[in-house]
């Protein structure tokens, strides 16, 4: 299980989440098969959209962060809830591309830079949220934090990364996320530019032992933290065949009439891979629901 916890400075004016991804992007290996750099730069986006889910308010609430830079990897998507479980998918996930010139995986070269970030939170309303910002970094937690700035003024810094090991399996993988609130005073600020400045990455910070809530606790070091909440999470879908029904069904009875006379079909959900099988006769069944 992965785990992500909030911290507060005294004054209230800096909270901070910060996430433990490894399981999670150990599952995004796993389900889509990816190369090391998609695991890099998918594992990045899960992470940092579950850090974005993690911050709304409703139980029922969602998030979903697309980002489209016309890269080779092509379309990443992520979705998570508001406890900060995330579900991802991307369109090419085996693209291999050469180290960058610093030997890290190339992240911005899969990802692209020519397209956009788009954030839709779902948080019951009648319209959703939506906001775009085109992709300037590539490498993800900049794209996160213009987002952040430029949709919804809130100044805030962001990490992610993940670390992939020879054998291809993930070493570690983490992020963490500062927003700060309206009243933040210079101080405030100027402290945590400095935290940020002396801590190593994210993925150097674990290697050396450090959790979590030691991260979480080390960006508002000096500001008098103290632990806000602190969860279990993970890659989590929530698809199921009632769900794959209701979409069938959506279809409308034409179209269903002509599956079922092509004898049935396998819907694959694009999140975990998981295949729900209906019959020529489960079709037609489904096609009188919907008149
Ligand atoms: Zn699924």
């Amino acid at each position: 299980m992965g785990r992500i916890v909030r911290t507060i400075s005294k004054d209230a004016s800096a909270v901070c989440s910060a996430i433990d991804g490894m399981d999670i992007v150990s599952e995004i290996r796993r389900i889509h098969n990816t190369s090391a750099v998609v695991t890099a730069a998918l594992g990045r986006l899960a992470m940092g959209t579950s850090l974005l889910g993690f911050g709304l308010k409703g139980s029922d609430d969602s998030i979903t962060v697309r980002m489209d830079g016309n890269g080779p990897a092509g379309l990443l998507l992520c979705v998570a809830d508001s406890y900060g479980n995330v579900k991802a998918d991307v369109a090419n996930p085996g693209v291999e591309l050469p180290l960058n010139s610093k030997g890290k995986l190339d992240v911005r070269g899969a990802v692209g830079t020519d397209g956009t970030l788009s954030v839709i939170k779902d948080m019951g309303l009648k319209e959703p949220y939506c906001g775009q910002i085109p992709i300037a970094s590539g490498e993800i937690a900049e794209d996160i934090t213009s987002y952040l700035a430029i949709s919804e003024q809130i100044p805030s810094v962001c990490a992610l990364g993940v670390l992939v090991d020879t054998d291809m399996s993930v070493k570690k993988a983490g992020g963490f996320l500062v927003q700060l609130l309206p009243f933040a005073g210079e101080e405030v600020i100027s402290q945590i530019e400095k935290n940020i400045q002396q801590m190593q990455s994210v993925t150097q910070l674990m290697e050396e032992g450090k959790t979590e809530k030691d991260i979480a606790l080390m960006a508002l070091a000096g500001l008098e933290p103290e632990v806000l909440d602190d969860f279990q999470v993970e890659y989590r879908c929530g698809c199921s065949r009632e769900r794959t029904e209701k979409v069938l069904i959506s279809l409308g009875k034409d179209q269903l009439e002509e599956i079922s006379r092509d004898g049935g079909t396998d819907v694959t959900c694009n999140f975990c891979r998981t295949r729900y099988h209906f019959t020529s006769e489960e079709i037609l069944a489904l096609a009188e629901k919907n008149t």
